[in-house]
């Protein structure tokens, strides 16, 4: 079987951007991607420099585009289900649900998070009118009646101060966790409404927030808002091959993409298991694919 030099695993902004130069480097690699890219609810991604405004996928395809430019990459569209590593050779086999098996000497685990929702009709809003970034999402709300829902205290006063710069009218849901009295006095210094009764339901049209009705039957008109998701890494590969993780559950690398397992390298929101951005994702993966090529360099010169 065709050994490759490296296996990319996730083809969001840190995936591709490791693969760019990895096939610009010369190297032998397949990127794999399944499409379940977290902002695949989003309807325009902002923030990332000449691309402002873009919708993911067009995104993700530019990103594609650039890569047939460079013979030596192939792109799998197919979910990594397994990895193994062979102990006789180090090398990696890497089983996808098209039913394949590719052979690498290193790989770049680079497949992002996933976040859960402490209300599941969240999920109905997320990335149209509920956001959890308000660098991404917060100009398009600037104000306009919005709602924060979080109920861990840190998260709402971290949130309501931040979204207070995009809009003034704000409304602090805790849905049914109490803030301390000095939690309370954060907010009420800039007239920020906290309401902290159970919610009962979002109501709005084609992912657009109307209405927010609490247990108690009474409801507030908001337009959109900010949530504070819980994020995990969709797979357990990293876990899996034995890479080390810190006591909060971020992978362990010397900075630029190695983890503590010869040959496997992380890069994009993967390694920390928390939310950055499409730039920072994408510079991860290059500093990631450098360390692949500056490894592979050493070894075989
Ligand atoms: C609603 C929303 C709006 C956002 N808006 C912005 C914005 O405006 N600006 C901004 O900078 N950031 C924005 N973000 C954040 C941005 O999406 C992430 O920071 C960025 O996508 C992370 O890049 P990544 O490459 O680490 O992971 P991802 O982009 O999530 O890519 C991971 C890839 O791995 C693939 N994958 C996962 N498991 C497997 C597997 N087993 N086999 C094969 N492939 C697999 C997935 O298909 C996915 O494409 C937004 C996020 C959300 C949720």
């Amino acid at each position: 079987m065709n050994v490759l030099d490296c296996i990319v695993i996730g083809g969001g902004p840190a995936g591709l951007s490791a693969s760019l130069t990895l096939g610009r480097a010369r190297r032998t690699i397949a990127l794999f991607d399944d499409k379940t890219n977290r902002n695949r609810v989003t309807q325009e991604a902002h923030g990332f420099i000449t691309r402002d405004g873009i919708k993911p996928q067009e995104l993700k395809e530019l990103g594609l585009k650039e890569l047939v430019n460079y013979p030596s990459i192939t792109y799998v569209q197919a979910t990594v289900i397994e990895i193994i590593k062979n102990q006789s050779n180090d090398r990696f086999i890497v089983k996808a649900s098209n039913n394949q098996e590719y052979v690498a000497e290193k790989i770049i685990l680079a497949y992002g998070i996933q976040e859960e929702f402490s209300l599941p009709s969240i999920r109905e809003f997320y990335g149209k009118s509920l956001f959890s970034c308000p660098y991404c999402d917060g100009w398009e709300q600037r104000d306009k009646p919005l709602a924060v829902i979080a109920e861990k205290e840190e998260h709402a006063l971290h949130l309501a101060q931040l979204i207070y710069n995009w809009s003034r009218d704000l409304v602090v849901l805790t849905n049914g966790v109490p803030l301390s009295e000095e939690g309370a006095a954060t907010l009420q210094k800039r007239k920020i409404k906290v309401r902290s009764e159970a919610i009962k339901n979002l109501i709005g049209k084609d992912g657009y927030l109307q209405k927010i009705e609490f247990v108690t039957g009474e409801t507030i008109i908001r337009s959109g808002g900010f949530v504070a998701p819980s994020y995990y890494r969709p797979n357990q590969f990293a876990e899996k091959l034995g890479c080390e993780l810190h006591e909060n559950g971020k992978v362990i690398t010397d900075g630029v993409g190695r983890t503590t397992q010869k040959n496997i390298y992380i890069a994009g929101e993967t390694e920390k298991s928390k939310p950055t951005s499409l730039l920072i994702s994408a510079a991860k993966g290059n500093k990631a694919a450098v360390s692949v090529n500056t490894d592979l360099t050493m070894e075989r010169f």
